[in-house]
This record gives structure tokens, C-alpha cells and sequence, in this order.
């Protein structure tokens, strides 16, 4: 059976930074990725300052120009909401952590080529198009059960041929906002309440009287049950709205579409692409034992949904764990907890000012 020392499930951010650390420590670990890379995520794509201000610290770098798009800049003060009665107000979407601020110009990216680029900067090795299933522990070992994504690709194949068995000491769940390892390792996942985001990427001929920071967020709850947003990458307005679960997300990108084209004259041409997503509002949870939750998995997001900041951050910070476990024969799960108060403070700041989930 394979066996590494570490294996990391996600190759998004949380994991691209966990894998970092890990091999400065010059410890072996694989990061399997179920999709094929460079695979698509659902996402503003924007660095905000204090993801800049990591990527610095824990990378040594910002993406090269290839995984930027246009407008490439946008300072905090350009971001408006927009009300019904005062029209457009600035709109705050990253607060000073424990006393310290971030750079204010954010930093607008392809998500699916800035994953890849982090994973490729991290040094990772990786597996794509593996997905686990399953894990069990035992005797200090953990064996996952994975399976080969695109099994049309594998000839001849039966299905359990295309199925696997890894081993390691250590896993660390960086799998995202419906993340399977947590739902192995703690059974209130499941129950956790959700919310769904639907975007979609449309061309457009005119941007009409939309403000010109190219960021706009609307709530309005005939339309959906947190906030709207719209926002331009390159030669198209994405459009964000988000809802409970039983909301029909489709009737609301409709309406949310009606209402720009009437109110701000906005004209649309096709809609290229559709993205959706599920997070779970559930409370922090960083793992237990030799496994470790990172990023999203862990519930760990800033205001308003920022998470690439917390992202990389807990994951660094896991692998660093897993590291100095390693090493000094102590508690991988414990170290990382004891490495993370700032990081549950800020999430926990966080959530108090998101007006869309206060009262629920
Ligand atoms: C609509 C929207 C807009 C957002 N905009 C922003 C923004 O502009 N800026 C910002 O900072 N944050 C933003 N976020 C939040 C941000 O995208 C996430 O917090 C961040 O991606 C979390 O990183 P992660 O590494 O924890 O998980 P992810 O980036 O979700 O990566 C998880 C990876 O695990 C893989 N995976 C999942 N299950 C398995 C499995 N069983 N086996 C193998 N692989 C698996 C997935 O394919 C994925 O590649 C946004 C979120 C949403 C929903």
C-alpha cells in the first residue's frame, strides 16, 4: 500500500499552504485533489490585504501577472453597496485583525489559475482527479480509500481497479465548505445549517450607471437571503446571490438580473458559465487526533466571506503543527490549536458583523 507521512485532501488554497510547510520541513506529503487541475472554484477571485500580506510572509511572493484580470486593482474605498434610499455607500469587506491593518489596494485573480499556481509555488507533490471516499485509523495509521475521478478515462477499467488505498500518520482535511473529512470526524457537519451561492460569468455590452469600482453588493431579501453582489473580471459581470436552502437560487439570479438592467441599465449579452457551492454555518472545528481541518473544512472564514486569508494561514500553521509533532514527538492536533487564537478570534469578530447571518 502506498504510505506517506502526511496526506492533505484539497489542493485549494488551505492545502497549497499546508503542503509549504511541510516541505520546508522536508516532510513527506502527497496532496490529492479530486478535480482535474486547473479546476474551477466558485469565488469573487479577490486577494484581499491580509492574503497579500501572507502570501508575502509565507511564499515570499504575489501571483505573476498571468493570474490576474482586469480591473486588476481595487481599492477598498471603491466597493459600494447600494441602498434603496442613500444610494451608493462604501462597503467594508476586511476589518483590522488584532490590531493590524492590511493594504487597502486588493488584488482582483482567476481563482482556478491562482489554486494552480499556489499549489505549483508550494512544491507540492499532488495527485488531481483522486477523490477520497473514506477514512479509517488504526494503530497510529489512517487508510484512506480513493477513487480515480474520471473512471471513463481509466480503459478497461472495473470500478474497484480504479479504487485505492493510501496510508499516512497524519490527514489534513483542507477539502473545502462541504468538506467529506470533516463529515467523517464530526457527526453536526451534516446537520449544520447551509447556505447555497449561485453565480454566473455574462458577457455585457454596457455596464450602464453601475458605479465605477466594479464591485457592487445589494441586499435585498426579495431577491435572496444574504447579499447580492456584482462584479466585473475582465469582459464579464459576475453575478453573486446567495440563499437558505430552499431558496430557488436560479429565480433569484433572474431577478437579481432584471433589477440591474432596470435600475442601472445594465445590458447583458450571454451567460457563459454557472457556479454553485454549499457552505456549512457550522463552528470552528480543528480536527482531533493525527487529523487536522484546515481553511473551510475547519469553518474557519473572515467578513463577509473572505476565506483565502484564513485559508493559507491555517494551513501553514497546520503543517507547521504536523511538523514540529513530528519532530518533537508531541501532540500535532494540540500544537495547532494552541497556533491558532488569533485566527478563531478574528472568525469569531468576523461573524459578529455579518449582518446577513445576525439573527438567524
Ligand atoms: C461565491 C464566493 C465568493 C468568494 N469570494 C472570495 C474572495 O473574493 N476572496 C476571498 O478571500 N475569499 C472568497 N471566498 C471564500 C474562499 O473561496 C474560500 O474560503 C477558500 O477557497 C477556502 O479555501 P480552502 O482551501 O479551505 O478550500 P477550497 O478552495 O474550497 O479547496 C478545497 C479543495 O478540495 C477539493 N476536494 C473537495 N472534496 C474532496 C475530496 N473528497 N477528495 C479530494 N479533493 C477534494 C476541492 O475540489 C477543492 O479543490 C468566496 C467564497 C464564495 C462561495
Amino acid at each position: 500500500m502506498e504510505e506517506h507521512q502526511v496526506i492533505i485532501v484539497g489542493a485549494g488554497p488551505s492545502g497549497a499552504a499546508c503542503a509549504k510547510a511541510l516541505k520546508e520541513h522536508a516532510i513527506d506529503a502527497l496532496v490529492i485533489e479530486k478535480e482535474e487541475l486547473p479546476r474551477p472554484k466558485i469565488c469573487s477571485g479577490v486577494l484581499f490585504g491580509q492574503t497579500q500580506v501572507l502570501l508575502e510572509k509565507y511564499f515570499g511572493t504575489l501571483p505573476p501577472g498571468a493570474v490576474y484580470c482586469e480591473p486588476r486593482t481595487i481599492n477598498a474605498s471603491s466597493i459600494h453597496e447600494w441602498d434603496k434610499e442613500k444610494g451608493f455607500l462604501e462597503y467594508v469587506w476586511e476589518i483590522p485583525k488584532g490590531g493590524d491593518s492590511f493594504p487597502r489596494e486588493y488584488y482582483n485573480i482567476w481563482r482556478s489559475r491562482f489554486d494552480q499556481w499556489l499549489l505549483e509555488a508550494s512544491g507540492a507533490t499532488y495527485r488531481e482527479s483522486c477523490i477520497m471516499q473514506n477514512y479509517s485509523s488504526a494503530d497510529d495509521a489512517i487508510k484512506l480509500q480513493v477513487l480515480r475521478k474520471d473512471m471513463t478515462r481509466i480503459e478497461k477499467a472495473s470500478k474497484e481497479s480504479a479504487g485505492q488505498e493510501l496510508c499516512c500518520t497524519y490527514l489534513v482535511g483542507a477539502d473545502g465548505g462541504n468538506s467529506r473529512v470533516r463529515n467523517l470526524l464530526d457527526t453536526s457537519w451534516a446537520e449544520a445549517s447551509q447556505v447555497v451561492i449561485y453565480q454566473t460569468y455574462n458577457r455585457f455590452s454596457d455596464p450602464g450607471t453601475l458605479q465605477g469600482g466594479h464591485w457592487t453588493v445589494f441586499f435585498d431579501r426579495d431577491i435572496g437571503d444574504i447579499l447580492c453582489c456584482v462584479h466585473r473580471k475582465d469582459d464579464f459581470l459576475t453575478l453573486c446571490v446567495g440563499g437558505f436552502k430552499e431558496r430557488n437560487l436560479k429565480n433569484s439570479m433572474d431577478l437579481f438580473k432584471g433589477f440591474l438592467s432596470e435600475q442601472f441599465k445594465v445590458v447583458f449579452s450571454e451567460e457563459e458559465r454557472v457556479e454553485g457551492c454549499v457552505m456549512r454555518m457550522a463552528p470552528p472545528n480543528l480536527g482531533s487526533g493525527n487529523v487536522l481541518l484546515a481553511g473551510e473544512a475547519a469553518g474557519l472564514i473572515y467578513l463577509n466571506g473572505e476565506g483565502i486569508s484564513a485559508a493559507i494561514d491555517s494551513g501553514y500553521r497546520a503543517g507547521t503543527a504536523i511538523a514540529r509533532a513530528i519532530k518533537e514527538g508531541a501532540d500535532a492536533a494540540h500544537l495547532y490549536k494552541e497556533s491558532m487564537t488569533d485566527i478563531l478570534e478574528h472568525c469569531s469578530a468576523c461573524t459578529q458583523q455579518m449582518r446577513f447571518l445576525v439573527g438567524q
